[in-house]
């Protein structure tokens, strides 16, 4: 094929040469982009468009100026897309020169399918032995981490000892893009089945030697020490293949990347995945309001939000940290007015990361940089506010005082800015309409005088009609011949000797005058050039904020911070929630504890508080027992929501609460079917079992809700009690466990630190209400049959139910070691009659029971 290759094909193929592998290159024809060979046959149904052939090659195309819809298609679909355009001037005959303009993938969207409250991140993994001896195997290896938001600035570095881990960071992480180099491709086969979107890219991206250097002269530092991040190598390695390959291989500017995040997984309270989803932290199954991420979200910034984010998936594992959160939203508490202030002031602050971040890679306009002015403009007033609460409190939040002082006062350039643009301006840079009257003095006079030729013209028509006496003539503008004067065919003999004809219509004709035409060309000359200054300016003013990057993105991020802060404060004053006290030891104490979620939505029907108390001796397990829908699953994700909230920092739904820091959380529950993995409920539940009881420590808080409840009745009952067993013997982690098993409480006799619990409920002639009250001891019985009439199970079936249950109760088994199911049958039809017959003498149930 390649001997016939035309020129441009050639030249087709030499641009292809330096792409990223697996890049669609759109390539620029007149008004189309054309995609051809193996790119046409991959894009053609993503884009939806007809494959065509241009001689044997497969071919197809979007046009130019519907591109956008087309782009984003390809991005969300995980493709990584380079547009090439025509530069040079276009002749017949000779090959047009072309050049890549972009290279976008979907890690780096710039608007399109962006949102707002979240982020955009482009990962990438780097594993290591962990000994030299070792070699590389799955159970040795340590895995570095590394995500930047190329949209907000956002980056951050961390290691993660087992690949589970890993795969854990990543549900919360969630990256639009996922890279890894090539020769752990085989390794890694799993994570590629979580995320297929996981890429395998050249080893020189992953250089062991040259990442801490190549990060250093990124940031321009000495030496990474600032960041402290010394034990975290493989991380850093990670960061710097992400470095290569946006600057590289997407040719991005970075220069909005000014600094990064490392953070340890031992620093933070781990949740996996399992847990993430079943808790529904930041998305739900049923309605997105359910998830705690809803139920949290005040925030009034962008920024704000995105972080919000953050902190539910990683809640800390400091005291020190957590308090110095929570001594911030008890001073904004303290001072309720000012918060209410405070959080209207937040408003006016728009996405200043995402402009920053499109203006640092030439693709923002004055738009952008319009929402950098007004958000600038507010942060003096902020500040004044801040510290005005500050000095109103009798209490101290050296947190606050660190953050106020990141809200620097860019005077020069917030007054630049704001004298500079207009309110509203415009998206596109390069027609004016940008600039402020009164900004810059040659601008002025550009406009001034493209607005004396205007008002001549417009005073020209009256003129004419005076001189020439045709009373119709008219003075008039189009795009093809600019301004001529029209006059109707009736009128033609008056027309003076200075008007030149310069077209017939049906009505008449239209001339120009050598004055009409040099005024018009003093007006165009002097749009054009004001443009042009208009663009300059643009472009001026561009510089100064790239100048400030740095302080902008502090700015940035400390109003993100307290903006969320200012949020969790005032959801806290809404719904009266308390302070939580973290402690070192083991406790797990809280007083009338609430659902945050569903205490929000229940405040009518008002939820009912319920009390946990565990700790390391006595009780660190608590089984819990009672009726389907009494609440246990309810109870179990309260006490999980608890833990987060009071690790991120937040106040809690509670009278009071005391927390022995939690290392990692986990909760399992039963009956959850994971279709979409392709595995069975029993194998996904005890896969998510073993996973517990591998990785919990004393230090963890485990909610396991109803094990073993995806297999017979008696091996699920033996495993359950043997995990229970486990984790109180081995663990020795807080642990509550509700369960449907009757037999269970019985644990409590063997096992010193077991404790039963139960949710009370209240019988009433053979029917329940659950009053979703926690209370200490096994429930007696477990309502099932009362909880299936309710649900409209038929009387027939529940009378015989009623039937076998006293036939168990009395004696389980038969000789043969079977369930006297059968024992007591009554034939069919009378069982039919008495039904139909109801309350007529004494039922057999009556009988039984005697
Ligand atoms: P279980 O797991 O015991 O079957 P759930 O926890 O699913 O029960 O609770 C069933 C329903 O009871 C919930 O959907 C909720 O509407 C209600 N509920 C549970 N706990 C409470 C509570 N503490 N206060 C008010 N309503 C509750
Ligand atoms: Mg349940």
């Amino acid at each position: 094929m390649s001997e016939t290759l035309t020129p441009m094909m050639q030249q087709y193929q030499l641009l292809r040469r330096d792409l990223p592998p697996e890049t669609l290159l759109l390539f620029r024809l007149g008004d189309f982009y054309e995609l051809f060979f193996q790119d046409a046959l991959e894009a053609a149904p993503i884009l939806n468009v007809a494959l065509t052939k241009r001689g044997e090659t497969p071919m197809c195309g979007v046009p130019y100026h519907a591109a956008r819809g087309y782009l984003e298609k390809l991005l969300l679909a995980g493709k990584r897309v380079a547009l090439c355009e025509q530069v040079g001037e276009v002749q017949s005959g000779k090959l047009v020169q072309r050049e890549i303009s972009r290279i976008l993938s979907p890690g780096t969207l710039e608007d399109v399918g962006l949102q707002e409250g979240e982020n955009n991140f482009t990962a990438a993994i780097f594993p290591m032995a962990r000994s030299k001896q070792s070699g590389a195997t799955q159970e040795s290896c340590s895995y570095g981490l590394a995500y930047i938001d190329v949209s907000t600035g956002a980056f951050f570095v961390t290691v993660l000892p087992h690949q589970e881990q890993l795969l854990d960071e990543l549900a919360m992480v969630a990256p639009a893009e996922l890279l890894a180099p090539r020769s752990w491709e085989s390794s890694l086969a799993t994570i590629k089945g979580r995320w297929p979107r996981l890429e395998f890219l050249e080893e020189t991206l992953f250089d062991l030697s040259g990442s801490a250097e190549l990060l250093c002269s990124h940031f321009k530092v000495q030496s990474l020490d600032g960041f402290g991040c010394d034990d975290l190598q493989e991380g850093v390695v990670a960061a710097a293949a992400l470095l290569r390959y946006l600057r590289g291989d997407l040719r991005r500017d970075l220069s909005h990347l000014v600094s990064f995040k490392p953070y340890r997984h031992h620093d933070t309270l781990l949740i996996d995945t399992a847990t993430q989803s079943h808790l529904e932290l930041v998305a739900s199954r049923n309605a997105p309001a359910m998830t705690l991420l809803a139920s949290l979200h005040r925030t009034k910034t962008p920024m704000g939000s995105r972080l919000l984010r953050d902190w539910i998936l990683h809640p800390l594992g400091k005291i020190t940290l957590i308090e110095a959160r929570q001594e911030v939203i008890a001073l904004f508490l303290d001072q309720p007015l000012l918060l209410k202030e405070l959080r209207e002031a937040f408003a006016g602050i728009r996405d200043v990361e995402r402009a920053l971040s499109r203006l640092s890679q030439n693709s923002g306009n004055a738009r952008d940089l319009a929402v950098l002015g007004s958000s600038l403009g507010i942060v003096p007033a902020m500040r004044e506010l801040l510290e005005k609460i500050t000095s109103s409190s009798p209490l101290e939040a050296p947190l606050l005082t660190s953050l106020i002082l990141r809200l620097h006062d860019l005077k020069e350039l917030r007054t630049t800015l704001e004298c500079a643009l207009v309110e509203e301006p415009p998206a596109i840079t390069k027609e004016g309409g940008m600039i402020r009257g009164g900004f810059d003095p040659m601008l002025d006079e550009l406009r001034a005088a493209s607005r004396e030729g205007r008002d001549w013209i417009a005073t020209l028509q009256e003129r004419e009609i005076q001189r020439t006496g045709i009373k119709s003539l008219k003075v008039r503008f189009n795009a093809v011949f600019g301004y001529f004067i029209e006059v109707t065919k009736s009128n033609l003999a008056q027309v003076p000797a200075d008007y030149h004809r310069k077209q017939t219509t049906a009505n008449g004709e239209r001339f120009i005058t050598p004055a009409l035409k040099e005024m018009e060309g003093k007006i165009l000359g002097a749009q054009e050039r004001s443009s042009a200054l208009e663009y300059q300016i643009f472009q001026q003013l561009r510089g100064m904020v790239l100048e400030q990057i740095s302080p902008i993105q502090e700015i940035a991020q400390a109003a993100g911070t307290l903006d969320l802060l200012a949020s969790l404060a005032e959801t806290a004053r809404l719904f009266d929630y308390c302070r939580p006290h973290l402690e070192g030891g083991r406790r797990f104490f809280v007083k009338e504890g609430r659902h945050p979620v569903l205490d929000q939505m229940m405040r009518e029907k008002s939820f009912v508080p319920n009390d946990t108390d565990l700790d390391a001796a006595t009780q660190r397990m608590a089984i819990i027992t009672g009726p389907n829908m009494a609440g246990k699953s309810t109870y179990l994700k309260q006490v999980a929501l608890l833990t987060i909230m009071a690790q991120m920092g937040s106040y809690v739904p509670a009278k009071e609460m005391q927390l022995g820091l939690v290392d990692r959380l986990f909760t399992r529950v039963g009956a959850n079917d994971d279709l979409s993995r392709g595995q069975s409920t029993f194998m996904v539940e005890m896969n998510e079992t073993a996973n517990i009881l591998h990785h919990a420590t004393e230090r963890s808080l485990i909610l396991l809700d109803e094990i073993g409840r995806g297999t017979a009745t008696f091996d699920g009952l033996s495993l359950a009690w043997s995990v229970a067993e486990y984790l109180h013997d081995v663990t020795q982690a807080r642990t509550i466990f509700a369960t449907h098993y009757h037999e269970l409480p019985d644990l409590a006799r063997t096992r010193s630190g077991v404790i039963n619990l139960n949710i009370a409920v209240r019988e009433y002639h053979d029917e329940i209400l659950f009053l979703h009250k926690i209370v200490a001891g096994a429930a007696d019985r477990s309502y099932g049959i009362q909880v299936a009439r309710l649900a409209g199970v038929p009387p027939m079936v529940i009378e015989r139910a009623k039937e076998i249950l006293t036939n168990l109760e009395r004696a389980e088994l038969n000789a043969d070691g079977r369930p006297q199911l059968a024992l007591h049958q009554l034939p069919l039809r009378r069982r039919r009659s008495r039904i139909t017959q109801q309350e007529e003498g004494p039922t057999l149930f009556d009988r039984l029971e005697k």
